[in-house]
């Protein structure tokens, strides 16, 4: 006996149905001229789920009527995230950055991390390998503005690079950068030396960019950062991909299309598009700053994710958001944790006097990597405890979610605030479809 699976969401348009599982990450368009499924999908809706045909409907939509699936999507989560072998990091090796953008909430000193500190972490590396065995290995370099500090990210990259050839573990790098300080020659090291992945901030067209990212002297950016995409894009034989972000407020709208064409003329398929509110973050201009209201976020971003596919170019970060585990930051992964300038083991990567006092887990003084079980439990057990709320156990979305979406607020407030844009789940996986049929036409 089979009954339908309390993920499910049946969600119907004028020319079709979207169905979609947040357990299992199922997602299909039935479009209404599909004669043969029409019985099943009647059935679906009834909730009636022996007497579906398709045997695909019934693995995506459907479980077995005496399973717990709140147990068993917890399970999943235990399973998937506490494996060892799998430990990433967020490196901030410095705090320096040479961009002032107006919603920057970093302050901005000489803090640099030391060789000593970086030796030990590369050290603790090579320990945690012959201690636990690792899999997949993953730094992704962050500040300040990372690439001030290219000397330590190749001496780092370097020996651990050597460290891992041969072995069978899967390594690979990434960064958050202001995309401002590349050379090609620097480009052409970091694509030959397992970098895949980069989030570069664009804040719309030239003007708009411009008056929110400027250089330290007032200097525009905006042509420095798209010179160097083009650089990045003139490397065909290499597989990556840079998220290009877009941090927007009112003003973006206007001019979006400028970038869009941009990126559509000189970048290709590599090259995507990811949509954030500009935030009162916690920087000394928040309140000049002009930021969209919270409760319409959500229908804001869809809209330019609309307007992003009608040129092409995908928003493959937002729509990914609404698949099983992403929504869990990074600050709850168990192996993952952020090295500070000052070579302490975060969670969260905010670096903060009070935040200090829970979010610094660990260390690497001993050369390994060593954390306080307590403080880590905070972070990495869904709900920071051992039970979850009576809210998320009945939430459709904790397969997406794990009340892990950010454990600092969770700490901070003593409950977990859900994300605002499971609103628009439906109208993202929409979009999500709408891409995919103009890119299969495309071809
Ligand atoms: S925090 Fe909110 S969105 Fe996340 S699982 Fe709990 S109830 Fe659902
Ligand atoms: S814990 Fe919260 S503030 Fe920290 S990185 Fe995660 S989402 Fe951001």
């Amino acid at each position: 006996m089979l009954k339908i699976s309390k993920y499910t969401v049946i969600h119907e348009v004028e020319d079709g149905v979207l169905l979609y599982n947040m357990k299992n990450g199922a997602q299909i368009f039935v479009n209404n001229e599909e004669e043969k499924l029409k019985g099943d999908l009647l059935s679906l809706k009834k909730k009636d789920c022996d007497n579906i045909e398709n045997d695909i409907f019934k693995k995506a939509f459907c479980v077995p009527d005496d399973i717990d699936e709140v147990q068993e999507v917890m399970a999943s989560y235990y399973k998937q995230m506490f494996d060892p072998t799998n430990l990433s990091f967020i490196i901030m090796p410095n705090n320096i950055c040479n961009f002032r953008c107006k919603y920057c909430y970093q302050e901005h000193g000489k803090k640099v991390i030391s060789d000593e500190n970086i030796d030990k972490f590369i050290k603790a590396i090579k320990n945690y390998y012959y201690d636990h065995g690792l899999k997949d290995f993953y730094i992704e370099w962050f500040g300040g503005e990372p690439f001030i500090s290219f000397d330590i990210i190749k001496k780092v990259t370097d020996n651990l690079n050597s460290f891992f050839y041969g072995k069978n573990v899967r390594y690979h790098y990434g960064a958050t950068t202001n995309g401002s300080l590349f050379s090609k020659d620097q480009i052409e090291y970091l694509l030959n030396n397992q970098f895949d992945f980069f989030q570069i901030t664009i804040d719309g067209d030239k003007e708009t960019h411009n008056s929110n990212r400027p250089l330290s002297d007032g200097r525009p950016t905006w042509n420095i950062i798209f010179d160097n995409l083009k650089t990045f894009n003139s490397f065909k034989e290499f597989d990556f991909h840079i998220s290009i972000r877009v941090n927007y407020n009112n003003e973006t709208f206007a001019g979006i299309n400028e970038l869009f064409d941009a990126i559509k003329d000189n970048l290709d398929s590599r090259f995507t598009v990811f949509f954030h509110t500009i935030g009162k973050w916690g920087g000394e201009n928040d309140e000049a700053l002009d930021v969209i209201d919270y409760s319409i976020e959500p229908y804001t971003t869809v809209m330019l994710m609309e307007e992003a596919i009608k040129k092409g170019i995908e928003p493959l970060t937002n729509y990914n958001y609404y698949n099983p585990f992403k929504r869990v930051c990074y600050a709850g992964l168990p192996y993952h944790f952020t090295l500070g300038s000052d070579g302490k083991l975060r969670k969260c990567n905010e670096e903060d006097e009070e935040l200090d006092k829970f979010n610094v887990v660990g260390t690497i003084e001993n050369e390994r990597i060593e954390f306080n079980l307590y403080k880590w439990s905070r972070f990495v057990l869904p709900n920071g405890k051992i039970e979850l709320e009576n809210k998320c156990k009945e939430c459709i979305n904790l397969p997406v979610c794990f009340a892990q979406n950010c454990p600092k607020s969770r700490i901070i407030n003593g409950n977990n605030r859900c994300p605002n844009d499971f609103i628009v789940t439906s109208e993202v996986l929409m979009n999500k479809y709408n891409y995919m049929i103009k890119s299969i036409r495309r071809k």
